[in-house]
C-alpha cells in the first residue's frame, strides 16, 4: 500500500496542469441553469476526456423533466471503468450547473482566469473543480493500480441547482444509483478538503399568493391592493416566523454555524405590472402578488408542522384582516438527511483526510441540499457523502475561485479512499 501511495501521489503531483487545463475547459462550457445551457457538448467533452482513459461511456437524456426540450436537453454522461476483478463499485458524481454569473466580478466568469493559485470563474468551485479533482484521482489511481477490482464510475450530472429532476433523479429512478449497480459515492461539491459532509438540511420551497380587485390607481379605495395584503404577510413573517425560527436550534453539525438554527429566505416577489416593458405603467391596483419562500428546516422539525407555522399566520391574517384572502402552493419539499458517521464510504475519505492531512476531518451538515437526496431516497443508496475541494461559502458568488492546491490535495484524498473502498469485501 505504502508504494501504491507514493506512486498515486506522484501521478496527482504530476497531473497538476492538465488539472488545471481541465478546470478551465469545463468552466468555458456557460452551463448555467436555469436555462440548461450547453449541457449536452459539456457532457461530451467529459464522455471523450474519460473514454480515453479507458472508461464505457453512456449518455442519458432526462427525458420530458422539468426544463427538458430540445434546445436545452437535460444530458447527461455516466462514465464507467471495469476492473480487473469482481468487487464494488465506487461512484463520483458531480452536477455540470452553474448558476448565473450575476453582477460584481472582476474577472470573465466563463474563461477560467488563473491567478496566484487559484482558478477564477463560475462554477470552479461549485462544483467543476471538484468534478475535475475526481477524474484526475481516478485517472491516477487507474495508472498506478491498472489490476484494480470492482469497477470505478464518473457521472456528469445536470440541474442539481433546480432539484435535480433531470439529472441524479432520472438517473436514480433507473437503477443507476442503486446496488449492486453501485455500492458507494462520493459526491465532490465543495465543502472545503478536510471536511466531509453526511448530509443536508430539509426544504420547503412554496409560493403564497395575494389576491385584490383591480381598480384605476388614483381611486384604490374602489379596488382591493394585494401588494399591501403582501407587506401585511411579510410584516407578520418579521414579527412572528423569523423571531421564532432563530430559536429552533438543531444538534445537526451545520456549516456554517449560521446554519444551525431554521431559517426562511424571500426568493421573489413580484405584483402589479411586470418590468419588462417600454413606456409607462398604466395606473392600476394590483390583484395579485405572489411571494415564493424558502424555507430550510432541521433534522428535529417535522415537515407538517413547518408548513403549518406559515398557514397559522395567513389565516390569522384571514380572520383579522379585510378582504385578505390568499392561497399557497408547495413548489418543492426535501427532507433532511444525515448519513452515518461510520458508514464505509465516510470511513474511507475519513482515512485518506489523515493519510493527507495528518489530521481528522471534521464531519458537516450542508445548509442547503444536493443531490445526495435522490441517491438516497429514490436509489436507496445510503452509502453516499459529500467530499470535495473548494471553499462552500464562495459558491454562487462573484468571484468564485477554487485553489489549485486543495484540488492536488483532495484528488489523493480520493484516490486513497477509492483504493480503500475498492478492495473491501463487497
Ligand atoms: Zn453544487
Amino acid at each position: 500500500m505504502h508504494d501504491l501511495q507514493s506512486q498515486i501521489t506522484n501521478r496527482i503531483e504530476d497531473a497538476r496542469e492538465d488539472l488545471v487545463a481541465l478546470t478551465i475547459d469545463l468552466v468555458r462550457f456557460p452551463t448555467i441553469n436555469p436555462p440548461g445551457e450547453a449541457y449536452a457538448p459539456c457532457a461530451h467533452y467529459i464522455g471523450n476526456r474519460l473514454a480515453k482513459s479507458g472508461f464505457d461511456i453512456t449518455y442519458i437524456r432526462g427525458e420530458d423533466t422539468p426544463g427538458d426540450s430540445d434546445q436545452y436537453p437535460r444530458t447527461n454522461v455516466i462514465a464507467r471503468r471495469e476492473g480487473k476483478t469482481p468487487g464494488p463499485t465506487v461512484h463520483f458524481n458531480s452536477h455540470i450547473d452553474v448558476v448565473i454569473a450575476g453582477e460584481g466580478w472582476s474577472f470573465d466568469p466563463f474563461a477560467g482566469t488563473v491567478q496566484d493559485g487559484r482558478i477564477y470563474g463560475r462554477g470552479t468551485c461549485d462544483m467543476k473543480g471538484g468534478l475535475a479533482t475526481s477524474i484526475i484521482a481516478a485517472e491516477a489511481y487507474i495508472r498506478a493500480n491498472p489490476d484494480f477490482p470492482g469497477a470505478i464510475e464518473i457521472s456528469g450530472t445536470v440541474d442539481e441547482e433546480t432539484g435535480g429532476f433531470g439529472g441524479v433523479a432520472y438517473l436514480a429512478s433507473k437503477g443507476l444509483f442503486s446496488k449492486p449497480r453501485v455500492d458507494h459515492v462520493i459526491i465532490p461539491e465543495p465543502l472545503n478538503k478536510d471536511r466531509i459532509c453526511l448530509g443536508h438540511r430539509g426544504v420547503w420551497w412554496a409560493q403564497i399568493e395575494t389576491k385584490g380587485r383591480i381598480a384605476h390607481g388614483s381611486m384604490p379605495f374602489l379596488g382591493d391592493c394585494a401588494v399591501r395584503h403582501m407587506g401585511a404577510v411579510m410584516e407578520a413573517f418579521e414579527n412572528d416566523l423569523f423571531p421564532k425560527l432563530a430559536k429552533k436550534r438543531t444538534d445537526m453539525p451545520v456549516v456554517p454555524k449560521g446554519a444551525r438554527q431554521s431559517t426562511m429566505n424571500f426568493n421573489s416577489i413580484h405584483g402589479g405590472e411586470t418590468d419588462d416593458f417600454d413606456g409607462l405603467p398604466a395606473p392600476n391596483v394590483p390583484d395579485s402578488c405572489k411571494l415564493t419562500i424558502d424555507r430550510r428546516f432541521l433534522i428535529e422539525e417535522d415537515i407538517d408542522e413547518v408548513k403549518a407555522e406559515v398557514i397559522d399566520i395567513l389565516e390569522a391574517l384571514k380572520s383579522s384582516r379585510d378582504k385578505f384572502d390568499y392561497t399557497i402552493e408547495d413548489i418543492m419539499e426535501v427532507l433532511p438527511i444525515m448519513s452515518e458517521r461510520d458508514a464505509p464510504v465516510s470511513n474511507a475519505v475519513a482515512e485518506g483526510i489523515r493519510q493527507v492531512f495528518g489530521k481528522d476531518p471534521q464531519y458537516i451538515i450542508s445548509p442547503g441540499t444536493y443531490d445526495q437526496k435522490h441517491i438516497s431516497r429514490i436509489g436507496h443508496l445510503h452509502d453516499c457523502i459529500a467530499y470535495g475541494p473548494g471553499i462552500l461559502d464562495l459558491a454562487h458568488q462573484p468571484d468564485e475561485f477554487i485553489i489549485i492546491e486543495d484540488m492536488i490535495e483532495s484528488a489523493k484524498v480520493m484516490a486513497f479512499a477509492l483504493h480503500q473502498l475498492l478492495t473491501m469485501p463487497k
